[in-house]
């Protein structure tokens, strides 16, 4: 499907994010889909440098800055708030890091998808707390680099598994994206929009600084995060299971999307190994069909 998308601009050049940023190419185009009425709800993390601070911003939709923990406690108090006033056009978006979603934020995020208050969430997720210089979070993965993790995070410590949290939770949307892949992150953006009651999106957004790459190769890098099957593309369907929105061709090993990257020099082949088993016994629990327009290609073993 080609997509019309707007050339009106809601995330402005000026702003603060370093060269190949993923966080700031996802959400320039995250607000073109959702749109002029639309208010985001920000904790902390590097969208909250980007846009910069009062009184200039980058940004020209409504944005509140909130404590770290709160953005699903702040995002319900803001839609009810519309509510109130019959304002029901405006979508209210929470847009928040890993740090702010996996770890600081979880309880207010399960509480608001248990009470299917009616929002977007989108974490976008680099894998650390980058703007505070780049220390481990729950959602680094094993084996990546951080300035807490100097020999790479150990690899018992899983990833936390975000989306089995949020799909525990019967909310009405859910779905993994990245910019890399635009046209599938466009199409999920536009579904969560319409729809109503607790929507959950988890982005994959690189990090030059954070992953030790260059910048300009930001969006390659994210592309073989899919094509190894280490970041899958999915979907919440009808009867609430995930299936894949894509399907390589052939899925490329992982140890090219870990050599690309900085970050995972210290691993080793034989640990390269343990993970790529990790990943194809991850996934085998998330994918129940193919997908929209998918190939049919094998998924991994
Ligand atoms: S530190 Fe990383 S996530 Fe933060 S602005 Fe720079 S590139 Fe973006």
């Amino acid at each position: 499907m080609l997509w019309n998308v707007t050339t009106a601009e809601y995330l402005h050049s000026g702003h603060m994010a370093c060269p190949g940023c993923g966080a700031s190419l996802s959400l320039r185009h995250a607000l073109k889909m959702l749109g002029e009425q639309t208010i985001v709800v920000l904790p902390a993390c590097c969208t909250s440098i980007i846009v910069g601070g009062q009184p200039t911003t980058a940004v020209s939709v409504p944005l509140l800055h909130v404590p770290f923990a709160t953005a699903a406690a702040c995002a319900s108090g803001v839609r009810r708030a519309l509510l109130a006033q019959g304002r029901q056009e405006v979508t209210v978006m929470a847009w928040a890091g890993d740090g702010g979603t996996f770890d600081i934020g979880l309880q207010a995020i399960s509480g608001a998808a248990e009470r299917q208050e009616d929002f977007l969430y989108v974490c976008y997720d680099n894998e650390a707390y980058m703007n505070t210089g780049i220390q481990r979070s729950s959602a680094t993965p094993p084996g990546a680099w951080t300035t807490t993790t100097p020999a790479g995070k150990e690899l018992e410590y899983e990833k936390k598994d975000i989306i089995s949290i949020i799909k525990a939770h019967r909310q009405s949307y859910l779905a993994t994206a990245t910019i890399a892949y635009p046209e599938d992150f466009m199409a999920k953006f536009e579904k969560a929009r319409k729809l109503s009651g607790f929507r959950f999106l988890h982005l994959l957004a690189a990090c030059p600084a954070g992953w030790k790459l260059d910048s300009s190769a930001s969006l390659e890098v994210t592309r073989l995060a899919v094509e190894t099957g280490i970041f899958p593309l999915l979907e919440q369907n009808e009867d609430n299971e995930l299936q894949l929105t894509y399907v390589p061709e052939s899925y490329e090993p992982l140890a090219s999307y870990f050599h690309a990257q900085g970050r995972y020099k210290n691993l080793s082949d034989e640990q390269i190994s343990f993970l790529q088993g990790e990943v194809q016994r991850r996934n085998k629990k998330f994918l129940t069909g193919k997908g929209r327009g998918a190939n049919p290609s094998p998924l991994p073993a």
